[in-house]
């Protein structure tokens, strides 16, 4: 990898961003036979993976780290550049915090009141079935998609589900995979949403879900190798400002590097996307577009303890609480056994409440909700980590860019239509695993296909 010097470049494709979306479709560019250049915003490839060692050593994923069943493009990614997984610790009790109260429960839905249990299951069932009518590739198609995407998911909750507990428990399961709460999301992207993923069994599970593993090292190590791989062609600490094409090609423009290609591939969520300057301008639904992708908000904090003293307790360290600054937590202790490290996330409007807020308060929230959870112990971790994602200036949140209700139907054309020589890569444009680094592998590799078909139109027409 090279460091940015003031210097113009010359490429056949130029890259915006060194996600895995970015590094995969350059690597396929690459692979056949194209002069690629990525430019890197930060110090480091990656994006929303970023691997960060403990003071011992211990690799943390502060960003995205899990890989499941049917994630088939992340897998064959890190598999080709020899970054293997190991099962997440999903053994013993799960804790249900409920008014005040503590359950145990195994599996992804608590199980103490039958009924809400039965409600719960019900409507999972049903969101499964309505999300199979969302076409993939277009969800503004699907036969009910205005009226979809005229309600929140939490107008669906109201008219749908009848126990309290039922909505606390879909609610949670919101804050969860979408980092937002459910007045924010449009019901068909939540359909989407599960859709892409297969099932929301699928999206919430550890075993047989999205959760069930981890990779060697952290999930960052697949970048780097792809970085290493690609060596002098991925340039950091170049943010892109401005985007220029004509007839004959594209000006990226960073403020210490300019590069003149055939076309670019922009592979950044669409808020940030709407950031850059095109000229031309955008057409108007692809700027209106990214005015309303608005990304999740999550901070992400590792405990770090001497052992995973809640395994010897019986319990999985897998917490589903209806209150509190952390109301999910899982227990993240590396493949060795040791430290034991225990994960929490403070998402949707916990993680806008407390992300401005001073930091020591925020830990002795976080340790007080863990102290309740797991004892007295786990309020004095050895070592405390967190990442707020929102605070990024590279990322501005996380997991992933959402859809509010009005955007897929009104705006979804505009998501990956490119834009004369301008391809549009990033988990938030995929059909598969959207949100997720399977989503994000894919959405590169599409781009890189595009590009390539475009070139062999253009070679075939000379
Ligand atoms: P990014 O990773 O955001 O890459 C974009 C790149 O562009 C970044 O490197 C950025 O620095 C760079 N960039 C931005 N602006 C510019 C600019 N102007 N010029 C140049 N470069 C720029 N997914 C899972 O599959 N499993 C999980 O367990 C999981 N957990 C998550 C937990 C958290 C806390 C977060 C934040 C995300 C999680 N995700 C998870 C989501 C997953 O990390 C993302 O879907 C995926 O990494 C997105 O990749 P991307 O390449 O599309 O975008």
């Amino acid at each position: 990898m090279s460091q940015s010097t003031s210097n113009e470049r010359r490429a056949d494709v130029v890259i915006v961003g060194a996600g895995l979306a970015g590094l995969a479709a350059a690597r396929r560019l690459a692979a056949a036979g194209k002069d690629v250049l990525v430019l890197e915003a930060r110090d480091r490839v990656g994006g929303r993976t970023y691997t960060r060692p403990a003071n011992d050593g211990t690799p943390l994923d502060l960003g995205g780290q899990w890989i499941g069943p049917t994630q088939e493009r992340i897998a064959a990614l890190a598999q080709e550049v020899g970054v293997g997984t190991f099962l997440s610790y999903d053994s013993g009790n799960n804790i249900e915090q409920r008014g005040g109260q503590r359950h145990f429960y195994s599996g992804p839905v608590p199980m103490h009141d039958p009924l809400v249990s039965m409600e719960v299951i019900e409507s999972m069932l049903n969101l499964n079935m309505l999300a199979r009518e969302v076409p993939l590739a277009a969800p503004w198609e699907a036969s009910e998609a205005q009226a979809w995407d005229a309600q929140t998911f939490a107008t669906w909750m109201e008219a749908n589900v009848s126990a309290g507990g039922t909505r606390s428990l879909l609610t949670l399961a919101i804050q969860a995979v979408f980092s937002a709460e459910p007045r924010d999301l449009s019901l068909l992207h939540v359909l989407f949403y599960i859709h892409s993923a297969g099932s929301l069994n699928q999206l919430v599970s550890v075993t047989r879900g999205a959760q069930e593993s981890r990779f060697h090292g952290g999930s960052q190590t697949v970048s780097n190798r792809v970085a290493q791989e690609l060596g002098e062609r991925v340039i950091l600490n170049t943010p892109v400002h401005s985007i220029s094409q004509d007839e004959h090609g594209v000006r990226v423009e960073a403020d210490t590097l300019l590069v003149t290609a055939q076309r670019a591939i922009v592979a950044i969520p669409p808020a940030l996307a709407g950031r850059l300057r095109y000229r031309p301008a955008m057409p108007a639904l692809r700027d209106q577009l990214t005015q309303r992708v608005p990304m999740g908000t999550v901070t992400k904090i590792q405990c770090l303890y001497e052992t995973p003293f809640w395994r010897s307790e019986g319990l999985s360290g897998q917490v589903a609480s209806d209150t509190g600054v952390v109301r999910i937590t899982f227990d993240n202790t590396p493949e060795s056994g040791s430290p034991g490290v225990l994960l929490s996330f403070i998402e949707g409007d916990e993680g806008r409440t407390w992300g401005d807020r001073d930091a020591d308060e925020r830990r002795a929230a976080v340790l007080s909700c863990l102290t309740d959870y797991f004892g007295e112990k786990a309020g004095i971790p050895y070592e405390y980590i967190e990442q707020n994602w929102a605070a990024e200036e590279y990322s501005r949140g996380g997991y992933a860019g959402y859809m509010a209700p009005g955007v897929w139907s009104m705006y979804g054309a505009a998501l990956r239509r490119p834009v004369g020589r301008i391809h549009w890569a990033g988990t938030e444009t995929a059909t598969v695993w959207d949100g997720y680094m399977d989503g994000a592998v894919q959405s590169g590799e599409r781009a890189a296909e595009e590009v390539l078909a475009a070139s062999t139109e253009r070679q075939a027409s000379l």
